[in-house]
């Protein structure tokens, strides 16, 4: 559990399936990151916090229905005995209805401390630990999972590659996509030409005002074609901004 000053950025997650952990965060640079301690990852099994003896965590729908629920007992239990309370501590279910994930929500979940990940299974969990936890729900995307750990996995990756010191140069983050609300511009590396495809031009002329202007109108040209909701929004913004 997380506590004092020298405590790195703490993702706990809770699961039924803590095997899945840390997974894909385990390699590359959330990997070596891990390992170097520049964030610390927890799981806490759900099932341990069941009072049978058959370690039962779901039911039957009531009203009928297909598929099990998440029982509110079980799960309250694990989140009461996790949570330490706090400012810097979010406290997230990981559910296709939530809010649906962004870079600015990314950013400023970066800046926590701790983030506490409730993952569903089954049909999902009983709204009445959602309501009385107070979990803020965050979605992935408009498509169902089987379950929140991939969502969680999605989440903290976005996170931790924000983290002070996991990004070799942290400049290259402020061009990406989505942080000054437009896509990046389009990437080119050796050899040149490749298959009879050659590099734009300006990108090897060495005259850095010309490139930054060229990869500006690339970015603002593909939000335009193919993020129509992005280029509408920032035009917006802007118009607020002059105003
Ligand atoms: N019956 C639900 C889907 C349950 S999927 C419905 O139709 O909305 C089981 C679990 O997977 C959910 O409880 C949630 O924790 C997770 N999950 C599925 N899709 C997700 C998404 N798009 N974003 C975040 N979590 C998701």
């Amino acid at each position: 559990m997380p506590d004092g000053p020298g405590t790195p950025w703490t993702a706990t997650v809770l699961t039924l399936f803590p095997e899945m952990f840390p997974g894909p965060l385990g390699a590359s640079l959330a990997g070596k990151a891990l390992e170097s301690g520049l964030w610390a990852l927890e799981c806490v099994d759900i099932r341990d916090f069941a009072g049978d003896k058959h370690r039962t965590v779901d039911d039957a729908p009531f009203g009928g229905g297909p598929g099990m629920v998440m029982r509110p007992d079980v799960l309250a239990a694990a989140i009461d005995a996790t949570v330490a309370g706090g400012e810097d501590e979010a406290l997230i279910h990981l559910s296709p209805r939530g809010a649906p994930l962004t870079q600015a929500r990314v950013r400023e979940l970066s800046a926590r401390r701790r983030l506490v990940l409730v993952c569903g299974r089954f049909e999902g969990v009983d709204e009445r630990a959602i309501q009385a936890r107070e979990l803020e729900e965050i979605s992935v995307g408009d498509y169902v999972l089987s379950g929140g750990e991939p969502a969680a996995v999605v989440l903290i990756d976005a996170c931790v590659r924000l983290l002070p010191g996991v990004v070799g140069a942290p400049d290259g983050l402020a061009d990406e996509s989505f942080e000054a609300g437009l896509l990046e511009y389009p990437h080119y590396t050796r050899p040149n030409p490749w298959e009879g495809r050659e590099v734009p031009e300006v990108l090897l002329s060495g005259h850095h005002e010309r490139i930054r202007t060229w990869r500006r109108e690339r970015a603002e040209e593909a939000t335009r074609r193919r993020r129509p909701d992005l280029w509408r929004r920032r035009r917006g913004a802007e118009a607020v901004d002059d105003g």
